[in-house]
């Protein structure tokens, strides 16, 4: 090799590593309600290492709305979704109620894939505020309306009634049908096509609980959606969210806790394991609040360990945020929830 080669071999070796900083595409996984103690139970009592040990890049996040001290989902989601915090209940508007853009509709108009993936209703705040805006999380019809010309191309949840059975008669499954959509009221995702859209909406109102029967829908609808948006060539941004750790608090329900958990280290393995291969894709995983003032706590022996809760609420304690993939190093450190929207923003030009 002459010189002027190994210099621009150089180059080429530092600028790909400067380039390497930047992430194609994004997962973001939200555990609704996942403190530190929800993540725990993973840890003691998986039987195995849990998914989260293989973070490196870990954080804190302040989880407060703008007008509220503890937080709802909505509030905590329209943060995440559009970098702006509002009053809870909030459906990506701000302290006005005026409509604010979403990272997931910025990024359909940069031509991203986009996908998202819930347990209850795919109406319900957290995933709503990435596609939909309300002044209240309670008007699913409203946010059922929003989802068709969204432009989603991979939709997974729960609330069908709200799609079909409306006050105002219209049947927005036939809309989405219209608009080019596979839609399938089952979780059968036999044969699925990178070129189609996909929305599955597969119960009339939330899944089960996993304690309460429901089987490995999260974690293999993960896998499907990741293998859906391998297959096309735009880059993609997909939201998938452990919807019932939070459920658990408020019901101060240990044993769902623990399933919920354990189900949600199921997914999470499976997003690391594509973000490991893939290297062009950035993971983050975080919670929208704590719920419960949950604590994995002594048991009724020495070698056991229960799970207590001081209350039935959301709670105002920081939640952990952990990163992988290009990027990551910029999601440690304290900071306030909004942050990650433009933290990502400073990663991806949108
Ligand atoms: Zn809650």
């Amino acid at each position: 090799m002459n010189k002027l080669k190994t210099t621009l071999f150089l180059f080429a070796i530092s600028f790909s590593t400067i380039a390497q900083q930047k992430p194609q595409n994004v997962i973001f996984m939200i555990g609704d309600g996942m403190g530190l103690s929800q993540i725990s139970t993973a840890i003691h009592f998986k039987g195995s290492p849990s998914a989260f040990e293989q973070f490196k890049h870990i954080g804190f996040v302040k989880t407060s709305s703008a007008v509220q001290k503890v937080t709802d989902s909505a509030g905590a989601a329209t943060a995440y979704a559009t970098g702006q915090k509002s009053f809870n209940r909030a459906i990506s508007v701000n302290t006005d109620s005026v409509a604010i853009p979403t990272i997931l509709e910025q990024l359909e108009a940069k031509n991203f894939a986009t996908g998202l993936i819930s347990i209850c209703s795919i109406t319900d705040a957290t995933p709503a505020c990435f596609y939909a805006h309300a002044t209240d999380r309670g008007q699913h019809e409203i946010i059922a309306a929003q989802l068709p010309a969204s432009g989603v191309d991979f939709v997974a949840g729960g609330g069908r009634q709200y799609f079909t059975s409306r006050a105002d008669g219209m049947n927005y499954l036939d809309d989405l049908k219209k608009r080019g959509y596979q839609v399938d009221t089952t979780v059968r995702y036999d044969q699925i096509n990178s070129s189609q859209k996909y929305a599955y909406l597969v119960h009339e109102t939330n899944l089960p609980g996993r304690h309460e029967g429901r089987d490995d829908y999260f974690p293999k609808t993960l896998n499907t959606a990741i293998q859906y948006f391998s297959g096309k060539k735009e880059n993609f941004f997909l939201m998938a969210e452990g919807s019932y750790i939070d459920w658990a608090g408020h019901r101060n329900d240990k044993e769902m806790m623990i399933a919920e958990q354990l189900d949600f280290d199921e997914a999470l393995q499976i997003a690391i394991d594509f973000v490991k291969k893939d290297k062009n894709t950035l993971l983050i995983v975080t919670a929208d609040h704590e719920t419960g003032g949950t604590a994995v706590t002594k048991g009724a022996t020495q070698d056991q360990l229960n799970v207590e809760f001081v209350t039935d609420q959301h709670t105002a304690t920081m939640v952990p945020i952990f990163a992988m993939g290009p990027g990551a190093e910029l999601f440690q450190g304290i900071y306030e929830n909004n942050e990650v929207y433009h933290k990502l923003r400073a990663l991806i030009d949108f």
